[in-house]
């Protein structure tokens, strides 16, 4: 199929365009490279860097191609960005996934994979967290997550979208081509590793006082190779799916601790720890149910947070710095 891929210069962006050159099929890269990288998606991929603010310009690229399907994985995704400065998280998460949807529309394209969040649950009230938790996001991030989502269910009834969101619980791990790169990074796996990299001497973990076994955070990983085939996945089940929405979690979860003790592991070297005061909006303990996924999908995740942890490892200390540009 030809499919446009928003967002395919980002972490899982690159990973998802990977997946799907490798299964024989066309990849039409959008990126606006604020966060992602050109060095991301080989030579060979048909890039265009583009804003998804600018409507006009989508509406060109639409008519001008033959596009069977979209994923949508561009956003702004860092949290705490998005409770200093919402504005800018609706503008590009919900107006620009407006506009993609729109030119989509006009350009009879009617199939849509969408990089949804566990954040659409905010503080879940039980764990694991299957998909009819309810909704109460505690951030503008994870806001624009449910707003979308409620959009595609509107426009699904209306115009006979067909959408599949995927709700990723932490997104980690690299192939061997493309890994994490972020400009802050914030998230943990990529921070502990800078220890044993060489870049810092310890790690800052963010509270042990939380109600959980050793006091820190919980978290559901899920390696970035099993998040990109529930993409390639949703992708053979999306013609004719209305409205679907699927977690994307190991059930498995792992406390802050228990995640430096792995890299400790797996890198051979020891992580000092400094605790500091809890982050703003993290939720304790994020676990999900994956079953939905796997009886519609099919999709069951194949790596455990070992090898996600060796993946990220070796990664990174083949790219120290990241990727070139
Ligand atoms: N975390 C931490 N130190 C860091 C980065 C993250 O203690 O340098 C914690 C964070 O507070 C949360 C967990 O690690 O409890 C996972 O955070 P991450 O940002 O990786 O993913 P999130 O669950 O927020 O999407």
């Amino acid at each position: 199929m030809d499919v446009l891929v928003t967002g395919a210069a980002g972490y899982v962006g690159s990973v998802v365009s990977e997946q799907l050159l490798a299964g024989g099929h066309r990849v039409i890269a959008l990126d606006n490279l604020g966060q992602g990288h050109r060095a991301a998606l080989g030579p060979e991929v048909d890039f265009i860097q583009v804003d998804l603010c600018d409507a006009p310009r989508l509406d060109d690229i639409f008519s001008g191609r033959n596009i069977d399907a979209v994923m949508h994985l561009a956003a702004l995704s860092i949290v705490p960005h998005s409770v200093s400065n919402p504005e800018e998280y609706f503008q590009t998460n919900v107006i620009g996934g407006l506009n993609l949807l729109n030119s989509m529309l006009k350009n009879n394209v009617t199939r849509l994979v969408f990089s949804s969040s566990a954040s659409v649950y905010g503080i879940p009230e039980s764990i694991p967290v299957t998909e009819d938790s309810p909704q109460i996001p505690i951030h503008p991030y994870g806001e624009c997550k449910v707003m979308f989502e409620r959009i595609l269910k509107w426009y699904g009834e209306a115009y006979g979208l067909n959408s599949i969101s995927l709700r990723y619980f932490n997104a980690a791990g690299a192939t061997s081509l493309h890994g994490e790169h972020h400009q802050p990074e914030t998230h943990l796996i990529p921070n502990v590793l800078k220890v044993p990299l060489g870049k810092v001497d310890h790690v800052t973990i963010f509270a042990n006082d939380y109600e959980t076994e050793d006091g820190t955070c919980v978290r559901d990983y899920v390696h970035v190779i099993d998040i990109a085939d529930a993409h390639l996945k949703a992708l053979n089940a999306i013609a004719g799916a209305g409205t679907k929405a699927y977690n994307l979690g190991s059930g498995t979860g792992y406390s802050n601790l228990q995640v430096v003790r792995m890299v400790e592991q797996v890198s051979g070297v020891s992580v000092p720890v400094v605790f500091e005061s809890r982050r703003a909006g993290d939720p304790p303990v994020l676990v999900a149910s994956s079953d939905l996924a796997g009886k519609e999908l099919g999709w069951v995740p194949q790596y455990g947070l070992e090898e996600i942890v060796q993946s990220a490892w070796q990664w990174q200390s083949k790219f120290l710095d990241g990727y070139s540009d």
